[in-house]
């Protein structure tokens, strides 16, 4: 039997689409999101599928243990999990209060250990973690204090993770995808373009194909590793014509 895959922030964006793609693929899916009308939204888009929709907030310890005892049993033990819950903030240094580091950690990072501890814990014979985390945890992007360092501390967590649990049946990879979807002002659409040899946005289809590679046995010898989604992002260099 296969075991299920937990989608964290499966309710909206990315996430939805990992959901849609691992039920493609086979995966019984529990969807775990804060957004409980996204959630009803979610539902209704999955009717009929081998999909449950359970609202807890990743950064409550309490609330996700129960969400996963949930998961446990209605579709039984946890082969995948994939956080993809996540919040996104723009602030220049000088303007990023101590106070916004910690609400931007505690979601992305700490939201993603909590989970994945709470995976661990009720895994089946194997487990495949996917992180999501971001190209602005790998660059140093204007504005991304706050969430550049709590998704490099995702990529980070996920290579001790990987090497910590490799003996024991569990993998650990992250993606890291970059700017995806049409969210944002023009203006922030035209200078990330500008930076990504592909020129233009990535689709959550594009992620979530990602992700699902990573998730499954056909990436039996990855672990601890992070994949660039990102239309070359990472790779490229000087960008514009002399
Ligand atoms: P989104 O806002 O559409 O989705 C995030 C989901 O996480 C939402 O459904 C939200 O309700 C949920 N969520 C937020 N806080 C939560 C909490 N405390 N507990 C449970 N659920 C919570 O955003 P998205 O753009 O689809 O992003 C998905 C992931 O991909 C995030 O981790 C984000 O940082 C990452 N990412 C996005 C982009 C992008 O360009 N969109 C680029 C790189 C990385």
């Amino acid at each position: 039997m296969r075991h299920s895959a937990v989608v964290t922030g499966g309710a909206s964006g990315i996430g939805i689409a990992i959901a849609r793609r691992l039920l493609d693929d086979g995966w019984p899916v529990a969807i775990i999101d804060i957004d409980e009308q996204a959630l009803i939204a979610a539902e209704d888009l999955f009717a009929d599928e081998n999909a449950i929709f359970i609202q807890a907030d990743v950064t409550d310890e309490d609330e996700l243990d129960a969400a996963f005892d949930e998961v446990v049993d209605r579709l039984g033990l946890i082969g995948g999990l994939v956080n993809a819950a996540g919040i996104a903030r723009d602030a220049m240094a000088e303007e990023t209060s101590a106070e916004l580091l910690r609400e931007l950690l505690d979601v992305n990072l700490v939201g993603a250990f909590i989970a994945a501890k709470a995976a661990l814990e009720r895994m089946g014979q194997a487990l495949s973690v996917v992180n999501i985390s971001s190209v602005s945890g790998m660059r140093a992007n204007r504005g991304h204090l706050a969430y550049g360092a709590s998704k490099a501390g995702v990529k980070l967590m996920s290579e001790v993770l990987a090497l910590e649990f490799g003996s024991r049946g569990v993998r650990v990879n992250c993606v890291a995808p970059g700017p995806t979807d049409d969210a944002g002002s023009i203006e922030a659409r035209r200078l990330w373009v500008g930076r990504v040899p592909q020129a233009r946005y990535g689709e959550p289809e594009e992620v979530a194909a990602a992700v699902a590679f990573l998730l499954s046995p056909e990436a039996s010898f990855v672990n601890g590793h992070t994949l660039a989604v990102d239309g070359g992002f990472l790779a490229a260099g000087v960008t514009a014509e002399a």
